[in-house]
């Protein structure tokens, strides 16, 4: 691999890294006061795509809640979903909790001890396997996420996308071949502070970089180039209505969506493409219909267009909603359950005028 020409040698890649954390290294994140797997595995994959400050009060509600991985898996997916809710991609909250179960009831709570082993477990991907294991036990084992492939792909300037397999394969290599024996857990965490602080997206402190001397992008002026971005592509736009529905105690009808599929065993607003199909679709005769302002939601790979529709229905309480299991939703007294972020939003929102109006 000629990008390995005139760069350190791993002894000399991983001191220059070990030595700049020692001293400037975050030490005092809440998951590193006990290095546990399961402490461990709880804050890797709230990280995932999710910063560091956005994560803390969210890892410590979760662990104060669910200790141990035994309390999560018997907690309720309604409940872990409900302690997700605004973090994103609720499969990985999903996957906690799956794999969780496979924890506490075949490993009786131990984590497997192998990269291999970890992977096998539904949300670990090898980069968060090898985070678990060089963390939480030190053993030797590379990670390959978002800053480190940063790191890498600059330093080494490796060009191409990293989402492409053979940029990948490569960035793979040069994380392997860094990778300590001694202190494993300790440049795990060294590479990725490196990257959250210093080799940042926009403007990296390559002044303040202990591989700035070796830095290949820094010296062919390439750190705004590197790592290549992802092919631009126009997401597509897709359109919803959602229904706000409410009884004579002003309480809104919440469906809860099918397990998998986007918002996976969330709760969520009724939706239909039609108002004209809803009376077929959802079993309400519709008396008014008032649509409000719309929002957009954008998921990775397209834009979702909702417009909320405050509709008056027939005898609500009474009428029969065909499919997924329903509840009535108190907005004034908000109960635990994981909801679809913009529907979260929407019922803050009915929440706070109603209580407005209520104390007028
Ligand atoms: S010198 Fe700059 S671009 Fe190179 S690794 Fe350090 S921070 Fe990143």
């Amino acid at each position: 691999m000629d990008t390995l020409v005139n760069s350190l040698s791993p002894t000399e890649f991983h001191s220059a890294v070990l030595e700049w954390f020692d001293q400037h290294g975050r030490k005092d994140l809440p998951w590193q006061r006990e290095k546990t797997a399961y402490n461990t595995w709880i804050s890797e994959i709230m990280l995932q795509q999710t910063q560091v400050t956005t994560v803390i009060p969210y890892y410590q509600r979760f662990i104060d809640r669910f200790p141990d991985v035994h309390d999560l898996a018997d907690a309720e997916i309604d409940e872990v979903l409900h302690l997700w809710t605004g973090l994103g991609y609720y499969a990985r909250a999903r996957n906690l909790h799956k794999a969780a179960y496979i924890v506490s009831r075949e490993f009786g709570g131990d984590f497997p001890d192998s990269v291999e082993g970890l992977e096998a477990l539904p949300g670990i991907g090898r980069s968060t396997a090898g985070a678990i294991l060089s963390i939480a036990t030190g053993k030797r084992a590379a990670i390959l996420d978002g800053n480190v492939k940063r790191v890498l792909a600059r330093f080494y300037a490796v060009e191409g996308w990293p989402g492409q397999p053979s940029v990948m394969s490569s960035l793979w290599t040069l994380a392997e071949r860094n990778t300590p024996i001694e202190r494993a857990g300790d440049y795990t965490q060294a590479m990725m502070d490196l990257g959250a602080t210093l080799c940042t997206r926009g403007k990296p402190s390559c002044l303040l970089c202990p591989l700035q001397q070796e830095c290949k992008a820094f010296a062919l002026g390439l750190t705004s180039k590197l790592p290549t971005p992802r092919p631009k592509k126009t997401l597509p736009v897709k359109q919803t209505q959602m229904l706000i529905i409410r009884d004579a105690d002003e309480q809104v009808l919440l469906a809860q969506r099918p397990p998998s599929g986007i918002w996976g065993g969330l709760w969520s607003l009724p939706e239909v493409q039609d108002l004209r199909d809803a009376q077929a679709e959802l079993g309400f005769e519709i008396l008014k219909a008032t649509p409000l302002e719309p929002l957009r939601h954008t998921f990775s790979h397209y834009h979702l267009d909702i417009t909320p529709v405050l509709v008056s229905v027939k005898d609500p309480t009474n009428s029969v909603m065909e499919g997924p299991p329903t509840l009535w939703y108190n907005t004034r007294q908000p109960q635990n359950i994981g909801l679809a972020a913009p529907v979260k939003r929407l019922l803050e929102t009915l929440g706070s005028a109603s209580h407005k109006g209520a104390t007028r």
